[in-house]
């Protein structure tokens, strides 16, 4: 199964996709978690990309394609993925189709993370990541069992340098002027679905479980496979 996660930051779209790679046995595909893990290195591409990444603002179309072709193209997406935070411009959405178009794949569903403007901040300013494995926490809403320490693996928790105040505003500014346009676009070949992202990640799943079973996908079988044929084409 193919799917995009869309909508501003902090929808809580890494925090869905980390449960749904497990029940579907697919991998989470986050840019944001690739370019963090580029910038620490010392690299040219690190060079290039970190001005963008610091500033709030989108790293060039060009880079991200080519960082997505690649990793794409690896046999862990044989059976699927799921995309976050990419695309996230009209130009990102038609090199993914066009990527996906010479393997003979398309996308199967975009799940549109509705979200208002004060619940996003209200999730970056007490959000915590984990500096090992990027898992994702909130001070309030989602706090670890032991202060500064990742369940998961240990590692450990800080707020992440684009979650400051004004880096928030910037990024939601960024979201609302070249991402939200691809709502209309994924609409447009049918296969865009709404959730309301305002509620807590439990309901949020919740609904995201029956939507996928309103679909015609089965969740409940542990290689989650598609039972209904989709003749539509939207490629
Ligand atoms: P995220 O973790 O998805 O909020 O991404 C963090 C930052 O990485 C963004 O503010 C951008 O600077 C950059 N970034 C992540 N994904 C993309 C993308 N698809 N296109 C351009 N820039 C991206």
């Amino acid at each position: 199964m193919r799917l995009i996660l869309l909508g501003p930051p902090g929808a809580g779209k890494g925090t869905q996709a980390e449960i749904l790679k497990e029940k579907l046995g697919i991998p989470h595909i986050s840019t944001g978690d690739m370019l963090r893990q580029v910038l620490k290195e010392d690299s040219p591409l690190s060079k290039k990309v970190k001005r963008f990444v610091e500033r709030g603002e989108l790293v060039p179309d060009e880079i991200i394609l080519e960082i997505m072709k690649q990793r794409l193209s690896s046999a862990d997406t044989e059976k699927g993925f799921i995309l976050d935070g990419f695309p996230r411009t009209i130009k990102q959405a038609q090199g993914l189709e066009q990527l996906l178009k010479k393997m003979n794949k398309q996308i199967d569903l975009v799940l549109y993370f509705a979200t208002s403007v004060e619940k996003i901040i209200e999730r970056l300013s007490g959000r915590l990541v984990c500096s090992r494995c990027g898992m994702n926490y909130h001070l309030k809403n989602m706090p670890p069992k032991e202060e500064g320490v990742c369940d998961k693996c240990g590692g450990e928790l800080s707020q992440r340098e684009d979650d400051q105040e004004e880096t928030v505003r910037k990024r939601i500014d960024v979201y609302l002027k070249q991402t939200a346009e691809l709502i209309e676009f994924y609409k447009s070949k049918g296969i865009l679905r709404t959730l309301d992202a305002n509620r807590d990640a439990q309901e949020v799943y919740k609904e995201l479980i029956r939507l996928f079973e309103k679909e015609g996908f089965n969740l409940k079988s542990n290689d989650f496979h598609k039972i209904s044929e989709r003749a539509e084409s939207h490629a």
